[in-house]
Parts: C-alpha cells; sequence; structure tokens
C-alpha cells in the first residue's frame, strides 16, 4: 500500500541514541532525597522513543514510512552552529565519566556518541532533501536540541540539531528558511543561533515559561525580535496555559502563515515536540491528536506552496510515555495529506476553550504589524 499519491516520510534514526541514559529521580532532577518509595525515570528517556520508532513500524502509517540509518556527526560540522570551546568543553566532560551540565540536563556515560548520532541523523535528513532524494525528512532523534545554543547546553539539550541542519541548508545553496517549532518551550538555542541573520526566520509557539536560569536567559517574550540584520526575524508566540487545537489553529493560520507568506522561504524546518499535548507532564497547552494532524496539514501546504514540498522535521521533546506517540503519529499523517484519520484518538477528553488564546494572538499580531518592518501592512 502506498500514499494516495506515492508519497512516504523518509524516517532516519539510529539506535546508539537510545545510550543516553538520563537516570531516575523527582521528575527531572536526577535526585532522591529519599522520601519517596518509588522514583521515575527522566522524562527525557529511551522508552518514549522507542514508541515513536514502533508507532511508525507498526502504526497504521507504516505503510508511508521509508527507513533510514543514521550517522555521527563530525565534530567538523558542529562548528557551523556551536563554538570550539563549547565543543571542547562537552568532550572534557565525557572523557571525565560525564556530569551534570545545567538543571535537569545530564550528560553521562554513552550521552556524547547519542548527541553526535542525533546532530548527524539530523543532517544526513537535510542532505536526503537537499540531494532531490525525496520531500519529506523526518529525524527521530534524542537527545533533543532547540535548546542548545551555540555557547551552551540548556533543557536536555547538548547539539542544536535542528540549527545545524538550517546551517548545512544554507551552505548548500537555501536562500532563506523558516524554522516552526511547536515544542512546548521556547526554542531559544535556535532563535540564538540565527538571531543575527535575516536568511532564516525562526517562529516559535511555546508556553509563557519566560527565563529558567543561566543557561535559559531569554524570556521566549513577544519582544524578543533578533539584532541588526536579523530584527524581526525572530517571531515569539508565547500561548496561554490550554491553548488547545482551535488556539493553535489559529496561531498558525494567523501569524505563522502569513509570516511565512511574506519571508517566501525554498526550505522549511518544522521542530516538533509533543509536549504541547495535553497529556504532557512538561506542558499545559493541551493539544490533541486532531491538533496536532491539523498542524501538520498547514505546514505541509506551506511547503507545497513555498519550498517545492521540501519539509524537514525534527524531534524535540514530548513526554508522555504513549500520547507523545499517537501525536507524532498524527502530524505525520497531517504532513502526508492522508485524506481520512488513520487512527483513532484514545484520550482526547480534555475541554477546549480557546476564548482567551484567540485574544492573546490577536494581541501579538498587533504587536508584530506595528513593529516588525516585512510584516507591516499585513
Ligand atoms: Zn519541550
Amino acid at each position: 500500500m502506498a500514499a494516495p499519491s506515492g508519497e512516504c516520510i523518509n524516517v532516519f534514526w539510529h539506535d546508539g541514541m537510545l545510550s543516553h541514559d538520563t537516570g531516575k529521580g523527582v521528575f527531572d532532577t536526577g535526585i532522591d532525597p529519599g522520601f519517596l518509595d518509588v522514583l521515575e525515570n527522566h522524562p527525557e528517556n529511551c522508552d518514549r522513543v522507542r514508541n515513536m520508532l514502533s508507532i511508525l513500524k507498526r502504526g497504521p502509517i507504516s505503510p508511508y514510512v521509508s527507513w533510514h540509518p543514521g550517522r555521527p556527526a563530525l565534530f567538523s560540522e558542529l562548528l557551523s552552529f556551536h563554538t570550539q570551546d563549547y565543543i571542547n568543553e562537552l568532550v572534557e566532560a565525557d572523557k571525565a565519566g560525564g556530569k551534570m551540565v545545567c538543571s535537569g540536563t545530564f550528560l553521562n556515560p554513552g550521552s556524547w556518541d547519542a548527541s553526535l548520532l542525533a546532530a548527524g541523523t539530523t543532517l544526513s535528513a537535510m542532505k536526503h532533501i537537499l540531494d532531490g532524494h525525496g520531500k519529506f525528512s523526518y529525524s527521530l532523534v534524542r537527545p533533543p536540541g532547540h535548546h542548545a545554543q551555540p555557547t551552551q547546553a540548556d533543557g536536555y539539550c547538548f547539539l542544536n540539531n535542528a540549527g545545524l541542519a538550517v546551517q548545512l541548508a544554507l551552505n548548500s545553496g537555501c536562500r532563506k528558511v523558516v524554522v516552526i517549532d511547536i515544542d512546548v518551550h521556547y526554542g531559544n538555542g535556535t532563535a540564538e543561533g540565527f538571531y543575527q541573520s535575516n536568511k532564516v526566520l525562526t517562529i516559535s509557539l511555546h508556553m509563557n515559561h519566560g527565563s529558567w536560569g543561566p543557561s535559559h536567559p531569554q524570556n521566549g517574550s513577544i519582544d524578543e525580535l533578533g539584532e541588526a540584520e536579523g530584527f524581526g526575524y525572530n517571531l515569539n508566540i508565547p500561548l496561554p496555559n490550554g491553548t488547545g487545537d482551535k488556539g493553535y489553529t489559529y496561531a498558525m493560520t494567523s501569524l505563522v502563515v502569513p509570516a511565512i507568506q511574506k519571508f517566501e522561504p525554498d526550505m522549511i524546518v518544522l521542530v516538533v515536540g509533543q509536549d504541547s499535548s495535553a497529556f504532557d507532564p512538561n506542558g499545559r497547552q493541551c493539544l490533541t491528536m486532531e491538533g496536532y494532524r491539523e498542524i501538520g496539514r498547514i505546514v505541509r501546504d506551506l511547503a507545497d506552496r513555498y519550498s517545492d514540498g521540501r519539509l524537514l522535521i525534527v524531534q524535540e521533546g514530548g513526554y508522555h510515555i504513549t500520547y507523545s506517540a499517537y501525536c507524532l503519529h498524527a502530524t505525520l499523517e497531517g504532513v502526508l495529506n492522508l485524506p481520512l484519520p488513520q487512527l483513532s484518538d484514545p484520550i482526547a477528553y480534555y475541554p477546549e476553550n480557546e476564548a482567551f488564546a484567540v485574544k492573546v494572538i490577536e494581541s501579538i499580531k498587533q504587536y508584530q504589524k506595528e513593529t516588525i518592518p516585512f510584516l507591516k501592512g499585513t
């Protein structure tokens, strides 16, 4: 069986990424203060990604998936986004047997090799598109990357997988790349890496969590717009808790789509985190499978219109062990434009009320129209 149009999604994966062991504790602390009989795995654990892997192998979408092997990144490749000093720090930490590099972020034995695989696998997924072998690639990777800044680790991330792929696209002749980040957290690392560039439009939809310490100095607020030539090319869309499917769809159609129409990218990168789902332990944005499916459809339509259908999807967060896999499945259904839902939602019982989210989105739109040169008059 093939997709109606014979399309498939090229999925890039390597088992070595399972060797990043983030340990146990009180949620993501890595600490056992001794008060509890039962600790839990760190949220960014193997099991979540094992389920994403298996649902793509055995779920209804499996006939539309073409599998490709991942590979480790070369050190020289890392320097397109990260500084030599920062990479040296990580190498030293690995040689020393590992360390907690920042809050909740553990480089343990095996973690560095997994990080190199996540980066290299994402580069391979982008290269597959650039070489004309396929329109859609999905890079199923961990550790995640979008908080990793050029000079520091943050929020479970060491290397910025998506950022490296964007650099590869630019170095291979793409003129303008857009990054749409729907992980529930601000994609601060990617934003930071391209903060002074007008060739990369970074858009992040996230909960309004603000700065969370020295590893994450950015606020993710609407006035962090980029600098110098890059002014106006970082669009932050902080959304209220409980925004839900209708609120996200409204943000996509009223903020993201018009900005991309003006920007006219020739490559699109969708950074996905299922931690925006209704049941994620790390977020409160309340998307369900249908919301993810609709985002997939909208982004697919943008790719058809602007980037000759070319779309790289990069995995980030998503910590509910079972629902994250289902939401990933739904997103890819949307990207493939499959006519009917292939997989029904087993747990979408969260009541939606998008009224407040719509008001917030309207005010962000007004602010952007008044402040951002390339959006004036939209
Ligand atoms: Zn996240």
